[in-house]
Order: C-alpha cells, then structure tokens, then sequence
C-alpha cells in the first residue's frame, strides 16, 4: 500500500473513534431465573444466592439475584450476531470491513475487562450502548500488521441505574507471509498464494509435541514417568502426583468424536470452511481437540470412528487432522 493510501485508510479509520457502534441495545428478556439456571449450568456455578429461591432468602439480597460476570449474556442478540460480514450493519461492521478491503483480513480477540457495579435482580432490563474507544497505530504482531481496536460497553438498567461496563479489544490484522508466486506458464501474471495458518503457540511445555508430529509422523501422548498417568495437550506437572518428568506413547491414531462444532463465522484466512472442529476421545483414553476433514458437515456424528492423519500445510507445518474411518 502506498504512504498516500495508507494515509488517506488512517485517517479514515481514526474518524470512527468515539462513536457509537450503533442505537443503544436493549436485552431481549428481563432478568429471570431460567436463563440464570442455564447460565449457571454452562459455567459450572453452583451458589444457591443464584439457584436456590429458599437458600436465596437468607442472603443479603433477601432473593435470587444473577452472577454478575453474567452481564454481557443480558444483551447478546442470539442468532442475528452471524449476519453483517457481507453487509455491515453498524460503524463497528463498517470499520472492519473498511480494514478487510485494505488486506486486513484477520481478526483476532486478544483482551477484555469487565467491571461490574452490582448485582442484578430479577425483572431489570439490561441495557447497553458500545462506542468505538480506541484505535492504535499500526503494529507488528506474530500474526500480522495490524490495528488494535478497542470498543467500550456501558450497561445501565430500565432506570439508567449504572450495572457495569466492558472493554474489548480485538487485533485486526494482515495475516503474515502471503507469498506472491509465478503462475505456471511463467507468465507475468502472479497469484497470491493462499495465506497459511497460524501456527500454534509452541513453548517449552508443548514444543516437543508438535516437533515429534512433524519428525516422526506420530501424535503422541504425554506420560507422566511417576505414575504413568497419561495427559493432553502436554502440560508441566502431572495432575494425579505433581511429577514434572514425563515421557510418551505414541497414539494409534483411532478415535471416536466426542463432540463438534461446525465454524462458519468469523472466516480466518488459511482455513477451509465450514470447518468442523472436532474433540475426539482417542483410544488410549486422552482428549485431543482437531479438525474432521474429508467429512460433510452434515455427516458428522457423535460417536462416530474417525482416525489421525498428519497433512502438511502451505508453509510445510505438519498438523494432525481426523477423518472418517
Ligand atoms: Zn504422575
């Protein structure tokens, strides 16, 4: 991009500072104890102050009231949140899609803080209003150029009584080493190769790990050389005698789907969608989450028998996939 361009970009992404994602947002339902439960449920939070009407009672609040780390929930717009890629639909949409058509096509959660002012009753009415907080400058990142974007949420209730606030912060990048390559008749005409994954994160605890898939064509498992426990994704210290000296096995490569989930949104470039991504139980017993390849959406099944196969991707990265047995 030329100095001018990128300028004229700048400029126009700055000029979205400060303003309002969109009209302030008003939780679909009140505050009430089903979805309590259900949050409760997926988040593993048993306190009666949230679950128990009678446990509730001798509570400083005197009834149920909702986990405040659930405050962002209130306002989650459900299904609509998929739509708006294609066609935005407010400033925050429009300013990704602004840094998409410049080759900023990655996007990437990196932080969020929440405060929160109380307690929620049951029968108050979430309401939130988001504004684009804060653009930075141009940085360089393991997964790209790239701007961070920070966007800030006030909840009130019905009354504008204060409940709490959000910052979000997402990276919105041009995914790392694109390399232009010659079309076959050596033609002038040059394709940009198809952008690559992004690559694990790969430290002293799990390095090893991806180094054998590669070397040896294995998937191994972590074995604790204690008490012979085997762990996955490796990890330092054993969970069952706190030995930190280990070894491995290496897997069959037979697996059966625990669970799935098919990914349609957000669209990583490097990545075949829809993708499904898999937790498999291998038959050693370990979970491994992966991706099902060579399988129809629709064909998936929980339970059904699938086994590893290592592909290489475009910068010659081996990664362990399943696919149907
Ligand atoms: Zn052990």
């Amino acid at each position: 991009m030329s100095d001018e361009k990128k300028k004229a970009l700048e400029a126009e992404i700055r000029s979205y500072v400060g303003k309002a994602v969109g009209p302030a947002v008003t939780g679909r339902d009140p505050i009430n104890e089903p979805m309590i439960r259900q949050w409760c449920d997926a988040m593993g939070e048993t306190h009666p102050a949230y679950l128990d009407s009678e446990a509730a009672k001798e509570t400083v609040h005197g009834e149920i009231v909702a986990p405040p780390t659930m405050l962002q929930a209130w306002i989650m717009e459900g299904w609509e949140m998929h739509e708006g890629y294609d066609e935005p639909k407010n400033e925050q949409q429009r300013l990704h899609k602004l840094l998409a058509d410049n080759g900023y096509t990655g996007v990437l959660g990196t932080n969020t803080e929440e405060n929160y002012t109380r307690y929620l009753k049951l029968g108050e009415r979430v309401k939130s209003l988001t504004v684009i907080d804060e653009i930075s400058e141009e940085k360089a990142t393991g997964a790209g150029i790239g701007y961070f974007i920070t966007t800030k949420t006030v909840f009130e209730n019905q009354d504008g009584e204060d409940l709490g606030s959000m910052s979000f912060r997402v990276l919105r990048f041009k995914p790392a080493n694109p390399q232009p390559v010659s079309s076959e008749g050596g033609g002038e005409a040059a394709v940009v190769q198809k952008p690559s994954r992004i690559k694990p994160p790969m430290g002293h605890d799990n390095g090893w790990w991806w180094t054998r898939v590669a070397e040896d064509g294995v998937i191994p498992i972590q074995r604790c050389t204690g008490c012979q426990k085997l762990r996955h994704p490796p990890r330092p210290m054993c969970d069952a005698c706190g030995e930190q000296r280990f070894d491995s096995i290496d897997a069959s490569g037979r697996a059966t789907v625990h669970t799935f989930t098919v990914i349609h949104y957000p669209q990583f470039p490097g990545y075949e969608y829809p993708m499904i991504s898999v937790i498999v139980d291998l038959e050693e017993g370990e979970r491994m989450a992966s991706t099902l390849i060579d399988c129809k959406p629709e064909d998936v099944k929980i339970g059904m028998a699938v086994e590893a196969v290592i592909q290489e991707d475009e910068d010659g990265f081996k990664i362990p996939f399943f696919k149907p047995l």
